[in-house]
Parts: structure tokens; C-alpha cells; sequence
């Protein structure tokens, strides 16, 4: 049955229509290119950083398990600015390519989130809280997005395992929306929107991939891709900063089960995730937003009609995928 769905929290429609005979197998990734580690520029941070500059290693020394550099080509730069102002120009508004860009590296060459011991993915997930609670200290920057872009498809140009943390001066669009969407949800029933969606999951059961004490996973209802994959603590927290050791452990956790599953189920096929939480500054608003991490697996590719009306073609039955993935132990 194709069917057009309607995203509970952004508004966005997407169009689930597995009358296009594309069967969970049909997904699988070809056979990953391995990159050698001679001549990796990761092998030591140190030297792929701007100004040959470690901003954290943990630990420190040279037993490291993580580090974190600023970007050598970063998308956005500090560049001696101390405020930063909108201007126009003509009709335009403009502001200038403030922020900081930083790579999180760990150690081994081969080593991507989920096969990394629970211990060194726990460790990665403290290095970006820890970063986060550092780069919401300026004043300038509205939003920290982290993310990890796994593969060629995925946009990582660099095959050792990294992730990126951008903070900038502007709450991006998606993250707008699904505030607003958050917010409005609250007003009109008193509750959160992932709250109610996490409850609805866990009682109709089929979309749910797996779990751990204090972290959920299932495929979206409204999923715009085919095995899209959504990470909540189970707990309402607005902020992913503010999570405690406990629960991140937990999340860590169930985020390394949902990856091992899609690598085992789709053969590794390329990915990214990333965190959505609310924004760094008036912290007061954003009661009513419960932060998560999405898992977007890079096995569609969007075409005229997705580019023209933002309306997403998923050929996979979200209920399909998760039952896929739940298998793929
Ligand atoms: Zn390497
Ligand atoms: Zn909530």
C-alpha cells in the first residue's frame, strides 16, 4: 500500500510507496573500498590540524584514544571576530562565516563507531558533550551540530573514522522547524511530540529496533529514507550537554547496536548521524524539545520530484525495515 505520511513533528510529508518491488535485499552496499593507513593524514591529528593544534586528547599522551583538532578547511571561522552583526546587502541579509569547526578523530584506522569497544564509543560520546559544553560558552554561536559521515556517498572525503562538530551563529532550518514543530505540539496537548511518539512506538511495537536501559530505537513512521533509524534517551531532556554519564553509556550503547545491525543487514553500506538538540542560547525557551540522534543511511538518491517539492519517495516500508534490521543480529 503507498501511502503519504505526515512527519508528527517537522509537518513534512513523505510518500511510503513499497509498490515500487524493491525488497530489503535489494539495498545491500557494494563492497567498501578500504583506504590504506600509509599516508592517512589522521594517523596523527596533530599534523591534519589547523595551526598543528590539538584542542583535546583523551587521553592525553601517546596512548590516545580521541582527539579533537580545528578543521584545516574549515567551513567557518572565528578570524579574530569578537561580535558578530547581521547586515544587509541590497535585499539580502548576510552575516559573516563566524563559528568553529572541529574534527573528533579516534585512534584505529579500520575502526568505525560500531566496532569500536563500548568503552572508546562511550569515549567519543564524551568528547563531543564535552565540546559542546565548551563551544556553547560564546555568546555568537546560536547551534553546535555534530555528525558523522561515514563513506564516500556520505560525504567523508577522508576515510579514516572522524566526526565533525560545526557551531554556528544560526539555528539551521531543520532544527528551526522541528522546534517550532516541538513547541506547537506542547501548546496544543500538553505534552512532547517525541514523548508521545516514543510511548506510541513501544505500544505498537513493530517499528522498534532496539533497546537498551535508557535509549530507544525504531524506524520512523514517517521515515524519508529507506532504514532511517532514530536514537531517544528515554528520558525528556532538551539538551544532549546535559546528559549524565549513566544514560550517555546507554545511549553510546544502543547507538553502536543500531549500526552493527545496518552494517550486518546492508553490508555496510554508507551512513550519516547526527545529534539534534536544542539550540545553546536562551536556554529557558526549549523546555518542551527532547534532544536524539537520526541515522540516515545512504542507499536512496533523491530526484527531481524530492528536489522540486520536498517530498520524499521512500521505497521501504519503514515497518519492513525495522523488522529487517531487529533480524540482522
Ligand atoms: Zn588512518
Ligand atoms: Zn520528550
Amino acid at each position: 500500500m503507498n501511502e503519504f505520511r505526515q512527519d508528527l513533528v517537522s509537518g513534512d510529508w513523505v510518500l511510503i510507496s513499497p509498490s515500487r518491488g524493491r525488497r530489503p535485499h535489494d539495498f545491500k552496499a557494494k563492497k567498501r573500498k578500504r583506504a590504506p593507513k600509509i599516508g592517512c593524514k589522521f594517523e596523527n591529528p596533530r599534523e591534519a590540524a589547523s595551526g598543528g593544534k590539538v584542542i583535546l586528547s583523551e587521553p592525553d599522551g601517546k596512548y590516545w584514544k580521541v582527539q579533537a583538532i580545528l578543521n584545516k578547511y574549515p567551513a567557518v571561522t572565528k578570524d579574530g571576530l569578537w561580535v558578530i552583526d547581521e547586515e544587509k546587502e541590497g535585499p539580502f541579509f548576510v552575516l559573516p562565516g563566524y563559528g568553529y569547526h572541529e574534527v573528533i578523530i579516534t585512534r584505529d584506522h579500520h575502526k568505525a563507531f560500531p566496532d569500536l569497544d563500548s568503552d572508546d564509543a562511550f569515549l567519543v560520546l564524551k568528547v563531543f558533550r564535552q565540546r559542546y559544553r565548551s563551544l556553547a560558552n560564546d555568546n555568537n554561536i546560536a547551534y553546535i551540530h555534530t555528525f558523522a559521515n561515514f563513506g564516500e556517498t556520505a560525504g567523508a572525503t577522508i576515510y579514516h573514522p572522524h566526526y565533525q562538530i560545526l557551531a554556528i551563529p544560526i539555528i539551521p532550518p531543520d532544527v528551526r522547524r522541528s522546534l517550532h514543530g516541538s513547541a506547537n505540539y506542547k501548546e496544543k496537548n500538553d505534552a512532547c511530540v517525541h514523548c508521545t511518539q516514543i510511548n506510541w512506538e513501544v505500544e505498537q511495537k513493530k517499528r522498534i529496533i532496539c533497546e537498551t536501559k535508557d535509549a530507544i530505537v525504531f524506524a520512523p513512521y514517517a521515515s524519508k529514507e529507506p532504514f532511517e533509524m532514530r536514537v531517544f534517551p528515554k528520558k525528556h531532556h532538551p539538551y544532549f550537554e546535559d546528559t549524565d554519564e549513566r544514560e550517555l553509556g546507554s545511549i553510546g550503547e544502543a547507538l553502536q547496536t543500531a549500526l552493527k545491525r545496518l552494517k550486518k543487514a546492508l553490508n555496510d553500506p554508507d551512513y550519516n548521524f547526527f545529534i539534534h538538540t536544542a539550540p545553546s542560547r536562551d536556554r529557558e525557551k526549549y523546555s518542551h524539545y527532547h534532544w536524539h540522534i537520526e541515522v540516515v543511511p545512504r542507499t536512496n538518491i533523491s530526484a527531481g520530484f524530492e528536489l522540486g517539492t520536498s517530498v520524499e519517495v521512500n521505497p521501504m516500508d519503514p515497518d519492513d525495515a525495522a523488522s529487517f534490521l531487529r533480524d540482522a543480529k
